[in-house]
């Protein structure tokens, strides 16, 4: 394209929210023939609400203290599941208010009153800490398998759960399984509408999440995605971008998070939401202002003209 076109295609993306980091990204975004999104943050909101506590055990003195050992457990981790139980425990989960207070306000200790100590995050499986001189671990079903734990009459329930589109989060205590929660993360608005159109646009689209093949299937039928990368540890991101990108297709991922980046970096156009991490706005070749993935396929439609203008 020349110089001229694309400083009138940038100018015109940056009008709808869209940023291009280089000519070549407006030029290379067009050819995608592949869509790659990932699930939490990016087709969802990514602020996850519990909705549903269940507690084995009878010794545990029901619904509070579990959360509350769980928020405990939770309170160093980054994970948007984490600051969802904190809230949850807190009972705030339901104000709005709470969810845009930053998070060292929301971390009340005097509140959960719960101590915390040798806390251990294990990227893609969960955490661990030992709270009130208690053991717990909380997480995914694959964690709990790590651990060597039999899920039992949870896993029925988390299965169901996950059908729902919620994400299972197992509690154990003490090397015992403790309870389970049920935790919702709402589609963001405009994502059926922007799948729709990039479908339409001939492109195809798949999804890539760390979460629950149940769970993640579950939202990408909400969202009319049908092909899904599921069970994908931080480190295999990229590799499944790598995956998608077998025979030359060209490949776009569209993400948000710290996990992201090295997918964003190896597809061949990256594009970050503009309210994401640090990082991924930094790795990233496009950045979509508004946290809308209708702006994906409108800079898609805008690269294609761009490139028609000059041929
Ligand atoms: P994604 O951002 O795509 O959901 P992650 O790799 O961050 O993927 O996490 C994968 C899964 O690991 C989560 O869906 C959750 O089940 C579990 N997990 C990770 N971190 C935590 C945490 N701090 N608390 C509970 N579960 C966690
Ligand atoms: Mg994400």
């Amino acid at each position: 394209a020349t110089p001229v076109s694309i400083m009138v295609g940038s100018g015109r993306a940056a009008q709808m929210g869209v940023l291009f980091r280089s000519g070549a990204a407006l030029e290379g975004l067009g050819a995608a023939q592949v869509v790659a999104v990932d699930k939490t943050g990016t087709v969802t909101q990514g602020r996850p609400e519990v909705t549903e506590v269940i507690v084995d055990g009878g010794w545990l003195k029901g619904d509070g203290e579990l959360l509350r050992l769980t928020a405990a457990a939770e309170a160093s981790s980054e994970h948007p599941l984490a600051r969802a139980i904190e809230r949850a425990a807190l009972g705030e989960e339901k104000t709005d208010n709470a969810q845009s207070l930053p998070s060292s306000i929301n971390r009340q200790p005097s509140t959960i009153n719960l101590r915390a100590a040798d806390f251990q995050a294990i990227p893609g499986y969960g955490v661990q800490a030992n709270v009130e001189g208690k053991r717990v671990e909380v997480g995914a079903a694959r964690y709990m398998h790590k651990l060597g734990l039999n899920l039992g009459e949870l896993e029925a329930q988390a299965d169901a759960l996950a059908k729902r589109g919620r994400t299972p989060v197992f509690i154990a205590v003490d090397g015992q399984l403790a309870g389970l929660l049920g935790v919702a993360d709402p589609v963001r608005v405009g994502s059926v509408d922007a799948i729709r159109t990039l479908q339409e646009q001939g492109t195809e689209v798949a999804m890539i999440t760390g979460d629950t093949r149940a769970t993640a299937e579950a939202v990408a039928a909400e969202v009319g995605v049908s092909r899904v990368l599921a069970e994908v540890l931080p480190e295999g991101k990229s590799d499944a971008v790598q995956e998608l990108q077998a025979g030359g297709r060209k490949v776009a991922f569209v993400g948000d998070g710290i996990n992201d980046a090295p997918a964003l970096a190896r597809a061949d156009v990256g594009v970050a939401i503009g309210t994401g991490t640090d990082v991924a706005v930094e790795t990233a070749d496009v950045i979509l202002m508004s946290g809308d993935l209708r702006g994906v396929p409108n800079a898609i439609a805008l690269s294609r003209a761009t490139l028609r203008n000059i041929r």
